[in-house]
């Protein structure tokens, strides 16, 4: 993998836990029902940002199938045109509007050609973002898809239809996501939506509102069916999938709930992850978005306890150093953020860590991005994805504190943490050569023909020889060499 500094979003990224960067403004195409009657109309959908936007796209994707939309993965054939946004940094947003720049010529072409755009931009935006690119005709937030085709009824008489009302319940539960682009072997599962933590540089509490998690036995289903569709890997979705929490009782809500244990009927996090794993020990599961705070060691004896459960956790840091960790409002310091390290190690010893990390935070001295550093020797995570502060408009850091570090200095600090992941991740990837992993087949190797790639249970992405193995496949693998990015290896017969 090249070492260069990228720009702030493309810093570093050795393993597709995010949507990789190739996946940015995918595309997609679904069979619409054959049960409901076609509009004549026909959709095109990109996505942009996290693994949630991708699964809300397939949510999104359900529901326009479902009123007779067909779909095209050609914008200039399409009658609706969606962009599922990302707000997390500038960058992603002007990377949208520079796309509705391209997207202009198709409005002139196509007469009554609609352009929606989704997501958190929209969001955060709201009617503004009408004003400011004025061949938007819809603008739905991330809780408002179901509105989508009464969005469509309206501007399609000519007007701007907006919906951004931010849900306490929406969790499209029993909406069938339509798997797009799907390899047929791994699939997403949201099990939370929103976020209650209020990370001073984050938008997302703002553009996806308050935590709510999906009742257990939709999720369960929906694990189930994706296995005898022959699926053979599912990752949970959440902003922090710790917090899960769900009882069917109704008077069991907000601090009740949290208190409440299993047996009062409450499914917290650790007993959703040993129900989607007794679907089948031939289902892998796995797991993201982490958070340090609310990391219990009962989610880490059910992994040491289901070997279906992939040994591997993302567990974002952002700062190495206690009181820039307290700016950032993380609500742990950095002796709590070890002690989860040290759990880790001594639960689920064969467990590979990955976190995302911030440098260049308000006031952040060089002493305390030292910190940063030292935690990452401490920590030696498999990969990280590293960014240098970014201020977002509307967010508490952005009220309270001055972006006071010049962006040379946040650069430099960024480097100086990808070149020590770099090491990191060789290193780690080295102690790997000579062992014999169970991998799962995904797909073929983009590098040769002859080769498929798939991931062991860290999380690892894994080169082997095709022979005749078909995706979806689970093969024995013996590690014979490395990058910092991928293993490579022989069948083991
Ligand atoms: S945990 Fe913090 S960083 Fe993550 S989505 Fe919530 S507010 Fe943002």
């Amino acid at each position: 993998m090249e070492n260069k500094l990228y720009n702030n979003e493309l810093a570093f990224e050795l393993a597709t836990k995010k949507i990789d960067e190739s996946r940015q403004g995918e595309t997609l195409t679904v069979e619409r029902p054959s049960t409901t009657a076609s509009n004549g109309k026909k959709f095109y959908i990109e996505s942009y940002g996290c693994q949630m936007n991708f699964a809300d796209s397939e949510v999104v994707a359900s529901i326009l199938s479902q009123s007779g939309f067909d779909s095209t993965t050609e914008f200039t054939d399409a009658d609706l045109i969606l962009l599922n946004t990302c707000a997390i940094r500038d960058n992603a947003e002007q990377r949208v509007r520079h796309r509705l720049q391209h997207l202009q010529s198709v409005k002139k072409k196509k007469k009554g050609a609609l352009i929606g755009v989704l997501g958190c931009m929209a969001e955060r935006l709201k009617e503004k973002f009408l004003e400011e690119e004025k061949i938007v005709d819809i603008v739905a937030g991330p809780d408002a898809y179901r509105s989508l085709p009464l969005l469509i009824e309206e501007a399609e008489t000519g007007q701007k239809a907006v919906n951004v009302l931010l849900s306490r319940e929406e969790t499209y539960a029993e909406i069938n996501p339509v798997r797009l682009n799907s390899n047929g072997v791994t699939a997403f599962i949201s099990i939370t939506r929103g976020c209650d933590n209020m990370c001073s540089f984050c938008v997302v509490p703002f553009t996806r509102g308050r935590e709510r998690s999906r009742d257990y036995e939709s999720i369960v289903a929906e694990a189930k069916e994706l296995f005898e569709k022959g699926y053979r890997e599912v990752t949970l979705l959440g902003q922090n999938v710790d917090s899960y929490r769900y009882s069917k009782d109704p008077k069991l809500v907000g601090k009740k709930l949290v208190d409440a244990k299993y047996d009062e009927g409450v499914v917290n996090f650790a007993r959703l992850l040993e129900m989607v794993a007794e679907v089948s020990p031939l289902l892998r599961v796995r797991f993201s978005t982490s958070h340090p705070k609310d990391m219990t060691d009962d989610v880490l004896h059910a992994m040491a306890k289901h070997p279906n459960i992939c040994k591997y956790i993302h567990l974002p840091v952002q700062s190495g150093n206690s009181r820039v960790l307290e700016l950032m409002n993380r609500t742990y310091d950095r002796e709590w953020y070890m002690q989860r390290i040290e759990a880790i190690r001594n639960i689920v010893p064969d467990a590979a860590v990955s976190t995302d990390i911030i440098t260049g935070f308000c006031t952040e001295t060089e002493e305390e991005f030292r910190d940063t550093l030292s935690m990452m020797e401490f920590a030696k995570y498999s990969m990280s994805y590293m960014f240098f502060y970014s201020e977002r408009p509307g967010t508490v850091a952005a009220k309270k504190y001055k972006d006071d570090i010049p962006e040379e200095v946040k650069k430099r600090r960024l480097q100086e943490v990808v070149d020590l992941q770099m090491k990191l991740s060789l290193e780690h990837n080295k102690a790997d050569v000579g062992k014999t992993f169970e991998v799962l087949a995904e797909g073929t190797s983009h590098r040769s023909e002859e080769h498929l790639f798939g991931r062991n249970s860290q999380n690892k992405v894994v080169v082997f020889p095709k022979a005749d193995i078909k995706p979806g496949m689970y093969v024995q693998v013996k590690v014979t060499d490395c990058t910092s990015a991928t293993l490579k290896g022989e069948l083991v017969h």
